[in-house]
């Protein structure tokens, strides 16, 4: 796709082909305030992390922000970066897959940039690029499938936003313009809280983590600055503000879900995101609310229950291994 093959892979291709463990792959997730990066053998295991503070004062601070990332996992991995085969980055915005190029991404201050290249001659690797929901959608799927096969998986990513990502029929589902799966922008309360996106009381602005901290804020009385988890250890204490505040996210996360299953008939949904690490803590309430539906309509008993629902442990940064998986598929895909 983007780049040459720098000469030492070239030569790397007419050897002898390599134990598949031997080949290096870099998985990136680009946020707003960091860059993680994890380094991986072809056989699918962990070397090295680490993770960079953003540069969003303009292209050249973001490459280096990323490039010393890549360079800090490989050192903990003890991997020469010329020895990486291919990178997968997640970049929060547009983006063309096929040109890397991302088209607009405002947290990063990016716009008609073409990341992908300049990362392919910085790093010398084949770069994939992807939205980094999209691409946390592949990584999520990676962790289910270990344990259940599946065809068919929403992701549901819930932290500072609201987005999803689908994979149908095994494959990462993006739509023309890559934009499948932007249901934080579903209005669901006409004239509620303005939304970044220009229109008012969208999913996003009554369920992700800002506008649980801002519901909880305007009907809890504190000293402290409050915290996601703080609300909802309250709400699980019996405080009544902070109930009605978890009782109506969840409520409006369970018909995000319905709207999935529905939609799509998916057999999983995926919770993923900052917000949803607090696990079973989050994700209870949004099971009551399904249950509640399901002795309301038939429909739903058939189509919610609750092993549809599924949420990624703690820990696992579905980001950074969505680009490990998107690095090997797009070479592996290459060379055959
Ligand atoms: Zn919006």
């Amino acid at each position: 796709m983007l780049p040459e093959r720098s000469r030492e892979q070239s030569e790397q291709l007419t050897r002898p082909s390599p134990a598949k463990e031997q080949s290096y792959y870099a998985g990136l997730d680009i946020g707003g305030t960091k860059v993680a990066a994890l380094i991986a053998d072809g056989a699918g295991r962990p070397l090295g992390e680490a993770v960079a503070r953003t540069g969003t004062r303009g292209p050249e601070e973001l490459v280096a922000s990323i490039v010393t990332a890549v360079y800090q996992a490989a050192a903990m991995a003890a991997v020469a970066p010329a020895d990486l085969v291919a990178a997968g980055v997640g970049v929060p915005g547009q983006v063309n897959p096929q040109t890397g190029e991302v088209r607009l991404a405002v947290n990063l201050n990016l716009q008609a940039f073409p990341l992908g290249e300049v990362l392919a001659a910085r790093l010398g690797t084949a770069v994939y690029l992807e939205n980094d929901v999209r691409l946390a959608t592949i990584g999520a799927y990676h962790w289910l499938i270990e344990t259940e096969p599946v065809t068919h998986m929403a992701y549901l990513s819930i932290g500072t936003g609201l987005a999803t990502g689908l994979i149908l029929d095994g494959r990462l589902y993006r739509g023309p313009n890559g934009m499948a799966g932007e249901i934080g922008h579903l209005v669901v309360q006409p004239g509620g809280p303005p939304c970044k996106c220009g229109l008012h009381g969208c999913l996003e602005t009554v369920t992700s983590g800002p506008a649980i901290i801002r519901l909880a804020t305007a009907v809890m009385t504190t000293t402290e600055p409050l915290t996601v988890t703080a609300v909802y250890q309250a709400a699980e204490a019996g405080h009544p503000a902070a109930r009605a505040v978890v009782e109506q996210v969840s409520g409006y996360l369970a018909r995000a879900i319905q709207l999935l299953i529905l939609s799509y008939d998916v057999e999983k949904v995926v919770l993923g995101g900052g917000v949803a690490q607090m696990g079973d803590r989050f994700c209870q309430p949004i099971l009551r609310e399904l249950a509640t539906m399901r002795q309301r309509s038939p429909l739903a008993d058939l189509m919610l229950p609750d092993e549809r629902i599924a949420y990624l442990p703690a820990g696992y940064n579905a980001g950074v291994w969505g680009g490990v998986m998107l690095a090997r598929e797009g070479e592996t895909g290459r060379k055959g």
